[in-house]
């Protein structure tokens, strides 16, 4: 039976991934030399898709990383001396301030209900922090941030660095990013690849800050950013990279350019309503955020208000091949995740949110 996976991580691949893969072996990717012309040429396609998906200032540097969770460990490794703030609102922007503490910082947190929203209109920010650190989509409840309030934060404070996970949001999510120091994701979610892979964003003005950092350091890490840029500098990573992502990065990176972001964009947006509209009209089940501004369009969760829970209703929907994922962490058994990524038919968006409406 076909399967279509609705999950938020790892999730459908994107549908040109299988004929990507097949030409990947063919043509011998998987056993050239990360040091040779050829991948320099595909290490510069992987970053060029990303610059302009996410439409980057020219001065911003991409580098590779395994994953998001790395991603989150390098930016306070590089960019603090002492302190960062970071707005806890689920599992994973709790991992990030984690990721402060076990670097050795110190990490404050404004700490919010989950599953609620926030307004960071409202955000008192500690003097002493040096960076700011939000988590664009909460994965775990479905919670996402304006763009636009997170262009304001830094506005309002703007000496201080400003990191975003944009790990299932990426790339649907417009940012002016100008105004972002650190972006991360990894590409099992919103890119529709296997996993494996890490892309990190930094701003000239946190590579300065990291460069200053590091002067303190006798010896560079591998992935410090003053390693990863010099490698960058000559369009390879410091270690054996995943060659395999990376290309299906560079692939279908292209593929969406091909589609047109914006087109993406609206067709999410879209969908995203087919899908809300679903979660409201049966009886089984409610969108699990209360205030619409702050749903997420690309995870939408729903509490599951049937007895028999989560389990009950992802078996029932596995059934038919429609796989959803189930509510996240203490979640589990009372919430549903659908993941509303590129890389879904729109025809099998439709079969699902008919078939969520009947729950
Ligand atoms: C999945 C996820 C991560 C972790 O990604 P990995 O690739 O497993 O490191 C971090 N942040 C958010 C918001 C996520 O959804």
């Amino acid at each position: 039976m076909k399967k279509v996976f609705f999950t938020p991580g790892p999730s459908q691949l994107y549908p040109t991934v299988p004929a990507h893969l097949q030409t990947a072996w063919q043509d011998g990717w998987l056993s050239l030399s990360h040091r040779s012309e050829a991948f320099h040429g595909l290490y510069r396609e992987a970053t060029a898709a990303v610059r302009s998906l996410f439409d980057l200032p020219a001065g911003h540097e991409v580098f590779f990383l395994a994953s998001a969770t790395e991603a989150m460990a390098r930016i306070v490794e590089n960019c603090l001396a002492r302190k960062s703030w970071h707005l806890v609102n689920g599992a994973f922007s709790e991992r990030f301030w984690a990721a402060a503490w076990a670097a050795g910082k110190t990490a404050e947190k404004t700490e919010v209900t989950w599953g609620c929203g926030f307004d960071l209109a409202t955000a008192v920010v500690p003097a002493d922090a040096e960076m700011m650190c939000l988590t664009q989509t909460e994965t775990s409840t479905g919670v996402s941030l304006p763009p636009a309030s997170i262009e304001a934060l830094a506005r309002t404070y703007p000496d201080k660095l400003l990191a975003v996970d944009l790990v299932s949001s990426a790339p649907l999510v417009a940012l002016d990013f100008r105004l972002i120091d650190c972006a991360f994701f990894s590409v099992q979610k919103g890119f529709g690849l296997p996993a494996g892979l890490g892309v990190l964003i930094v701003s000239p003005r946190a590579m300065e800050r990291a460069a200053t950092l590091a002067r303190r350091r006798p010896e560079a890490g591998y992935h410090d950013f003053v390693t990863l840029k010099k490698y960058a500098a000559r369009e390879e990573t410091p270690e054996t990279p995943n060659v395999l992502a990376i290309y299906l990065l560079s692939r279908v990176g292209a593929d969406m350019e091909r589609r047109g972001i914006e087109v993406i964009r609206r067709e999410i947006s879209r969908r995203a309503r087919i899908i809300y509209d679903a979660l409201k009209a049966g009886p089984g089940l409610r969108p699990g955020v209360a205030e619409p501004a702050y749903r997420s369009p690309t995870v939408c969760v729903a509490d599951v208000l049937r007895p028999g829970g989560a389990g009950e209703m992802t078996g029932r929907l596995a059934a038919d091949g429609l796989i959803i994922g189930r509510g996240y962490g203490k979640k589990r058994d009372r919430q549903v995740r659908i993941a509303n990524f590129p890389a879904l038919w729109p025809e099998d968006v439709a079969e699902l949110a008919v078939k969520l409406g009947r729950q």
